[in-house]
């Protein structure tokens, strides 16, 4: 079994034993908790709390608190709270799409990455040494109307109804990827994950060239294995990216352990639809540990194999699809897998 690091969860603080059962399951030895909009101060040392019962197991990154954000000095005010959170223990600052897709200034205008009230915090990061995470847009096709020609079109209803932006008004993707692009060449001594293959899963080639422009963006794959690889082409077009950027590509699965859907035994980031999948009397828990491990286990698979998954644990279009793994070289499996991440978080 390979050596793995997912640099990509969120798992609440109660969940942690769940979390622990998942990964012993799945082969994973460390993984990466985002917070989840609460991870500083109080919300934070919960947190910190929780997974120091699991040595070695669990690292987190935090947030700043986006409530304040159009209080005067925003900024300066978050990167003081981050000082103090990294003194408790926080080792990367997450932030969420919310930040151009969500936040909104008094007058209605989106708050973007690249607002220059906003700069302290990305500032403090580099100087406190810890990465920033920062998901911006979405996979193209939220921008799409959701039909037949929708890849997305198994997902873009009922709970995740709220993820398509066609016609909302909201900012396009290509801006908000423009926009985070900026920021990040003004603040070249901080190191940004774009996790989501940087949303340009569709897109390796402009991937490859922001890799090349930006030496301090690195790249996680998480919940976009789909994408890289529902076709033999595209998964040889992944297999030689990957390849080429070994250094700068991270496992993530983002797999969520939270209150609506432990409770349903399903992982969450399978996608299903609240009670589509019947527990029939299953220990919901143990479900929850399966799925969880199914899933992870998809997601290394994809890497390490080259056999193709028929059914793989991700929902996307309607239609059927299959994942046709890289069955990537041990050496560059073993960067992507886990040294990289030993890099990064000076592990
Ligand atoms: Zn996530």
């Amino acid at each position: 079994m390979p050596r793995v690091i997912d640099i990509h969860t969120h798992v609440f603080p109660h969940y942690a034993d769940l979390a622990v059962a998942a990964m012993d399951r799945s082969g994973i030895e460390l993984s990466v908790v985002l917070a989840w909009h609460d991870g500083f101060g109080e919300g934070l040392q919960r947190h910190i709390d929780a997974f120091a019962k699991y040595p070695g197991r669990f690292i987190t990154f935090g947030n700043v608190d986006y409530s304040r954000i159009n209080e005067p000095d925003f900024g300066k005010t978050a990167a003081a709270q981050m000082e103090r959170d990294y003194a408790a223990g926080m080792r990367g600052l997450k932030v969420f799409k919310a930040l151009g897709l969500g936040y909104r200034r008094p007058d209605g205008r989106y708050w973007r990455p690249s607002d220059s009230e906003l700069d302290p915090i990305w500032a403090k990061a580099g100087e406190l040494g810890i990465p920033v995470l920062i998901h911006s847009a979405d996979p193209p096709n939220f921008w799409e109307p959701v039909n037949e020609f929708n890849f997305w079109n198994g997902v873009l209803y009922g709970e995740y109804a709220w993820w398509t932006y066609y016609n909302t008004g909201q900012p396009s993707a290509n801006e908000l990827l423009g926009d985070r692009i900026e920021m990040v060449a003004r603040h070249r001594g901080t190191t940004f994950i774009f996790p989501h293959c940087a949303e340009k899963a569709d897109s390796l080639d402009c991937a490859a060239e922001d890799l090349d422009a930006h030496p301090n963006i690195v790249y996680d794959f998480s919940a976009r294995v789909p994408e890289l690889a529902r076709s033999a082409r595209r998964a040889a077009h992944t297999r030689e990216f990957f390849t080429a950027y070994a250094d700068r590509i991270f496992f993530g699965t983002d797999v969520i352990f939270d209150d609506t859907n432990v409770p349903t035994g399903q992982q969450a980031q399978i996608l299903y639809q609240p009670g589509e999948i019947p527990l029939n009397g299953a220990d919901p828990r143990e479900r929850y540990i399966e799925t969880t491990a199914a899933f992870n286990i998809s997601n290394i698979e994809f890497i390490t194999s080259s056999k193709v998954q028929i059914s793989p644990p991700f929902k996307r279009s309607i239609a059927p699809f299959e994942i046709y793994g890289l069955g990537l070289p041990e050496d560059i499996a073993a960067k992507i897998l886990h040294q990289n991440a030993v890099r990064l978080l000076g592990l």
